[in-house]
């Protein structure tokens, strides 16, 4: 019976089951955390063999370079505007709120051991190199395989058509497979969210339960901010420029978004987000191959904006003022934050660290905001999905793809 259920609508149940089950029977958790541990690997396990044969053969099958760059120019524009526009309506409603004043700074919680991150931008752009392949791929590092498998997709245009034939099969075919293991694994979903939300409930109710005043405020400040950008912004922009309709969009997508909302990490969603951009929507392999992988590492709208408020927010807390000048600086380095943070949860909370060190905040200050971390991950996850998703449509559409939306 529950089968007929569409699969979005079970997610849904799922997540509320979870949040009861979390709040009121917190106990009851250790016995189903097993299945989210299930879930996620299973997704996990998927991703790396996923991105590389969909990434080769989406790039072989693009053909030339300069169709290569165009494409590539245009994705990463898309990817860098709208991330800058995010971090823009962050700035306003920081500046409007502006939670953090007043903000009672004895609730900071002590960093034990929290990583911070040691990366510069230039470590970000060599990153992406991998020195040794195999270890990219073990250590599941996704943009080093991306720059990779792009490299090996385009290069296999480049040799005697019979072995490029050979080589083209070979990874389409094993491409199939992947997504017919992707599809297997999705109709676990439900049982994994309930696992999971679930169990970070039962840990994060009691936290979650006595915010401080200001610390509310600043959890409003991200949701009313994100929620004009995603609920806003992207559509007008899957609308206007990608003539689709962004409703119809947001329905295909809601298994993808519910999963990122429940495992905070974009990593996780993109089996998901591929299997429906492609197979609802009708995006091509090729598009979806591109645009997505490489969107769920670099295209982080939601993590993006979530940078620039925190940043702010810890600086009225501090009662430092910031410059406009400082401010121009935090969302330039707010935007390679984002662009450098895994999709995995609690990236963002690291890498902004850059962020406060470039206009010399306490790394302090994290402590903060740490309470309410998992909530605002959740929700900038599912905009950072939401954002690659929309950049799959506008993209295709600009090819002159014929979609169902
Ligand atoms: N969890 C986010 C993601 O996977 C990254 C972040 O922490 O902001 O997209």
């Amino acid at each position: 019976m529950l089968s007929k259920v569409k699969l979005h609508w079970q997610i849904l149940i799922a997540l509320v089951l979870a949040v009861a089950c979390g709040y009121f029977a917190p106990d009851f958790v250790q016995y189903v955390s097993w299945m989210g541990v299930i879930f996620l690997r299973g997704l996990n396990m998927v991703v790396v063999p996923l991105i590389l044969s969909s990434i080769i053969s989406g790039v072989a099958s693009i053909g030339s370079g300069s169709n290569l760059g165009r494409l590539g120019m245009k994705t990463m524009s898309f990817y860098v505007i709208t991330s800058l526009i995010a971090i823009l309506i962050g700035l306003f409603f920081v500046n409007l709120f502006h939670p953090g004043v007043g903000a009672n700074l004895g609730n900071a919680e002590t960093l034990n051991n929290l990583p911070t991150a040691s990366t510069s931008v230039s470590d970000i752009l060599i990153r992406t190199i991998p020195d040794n392949i195999f270890n990219a791929m073990v250590q599941g590092q996704i943009l080093p395989v991306i720059f990779f498998a792009i490299l090996f997709g385009f290069f296999i245009t480049q040799i005697q058509p019979e072995k490029q034939e050979i080589l083209v099969r070979l990874f389409d075919s094993i491409f199939e497979v992947m997504m017919k293991i992707t599809m297997f694994i999705i109709r676990f979903t439900p049982l994994g969210v309930f696992a999971i939300v679930s169990k970070e409930v039962a840990k994060n109710a009691g936290s979650l339960g006595n915010i401080a005043g200001s610390l509310g405020i600043y959890m409003l400040t991200v949701f009313v901010a994100l929620i004009v950008h995603a609920g806003i912004i992207l559509p007008l922009a899957v609308k206007v420029i990608g003539k689709a309709d962004p409703y119809k969009h947001f329905r295909n997508m809601a298994t993808p978004l519910l999963t990122a909302f429940s495992t905070s990490s974009s990593n996780a969603a993109l089996p998901l987000s591929m299997e429906a951009t492609e197979h609802k929507n009708g995006v091509s392999a090729k598009i979806t191959s591109f645009t997505l992988p490489l969107g769920a590492t670099v295209n982080m709208n939601g993590t993006a904006l979530y940078e620039c408020v925190a940043v702010i927010f810890i600086a009225q807390a501090y009662g430092i003022h910031l410059s406009m000048g400082q401010q121009a600086i935090v969302v330039l380095t707010a935007l390679l934050a984002a662009i450098g943070s895994a999709g995995i949860p609690m990236a963002g909370l690291v890498m902004m660290t850059i962020v406060l060190t470039a206009v010399n905040l306490p790394l302090e200050g994290v402590g903060l905001i740490l309470a309410v971390d998992r909530i605002l991950d959740m929700s900038r996850t599912t905009v950072n999905v939401w954002g690659d998703t929309c950049a799959a449509v506008i993209v295709a559409k600009s090819e002159g793809e014929k979609l169902n939306i």
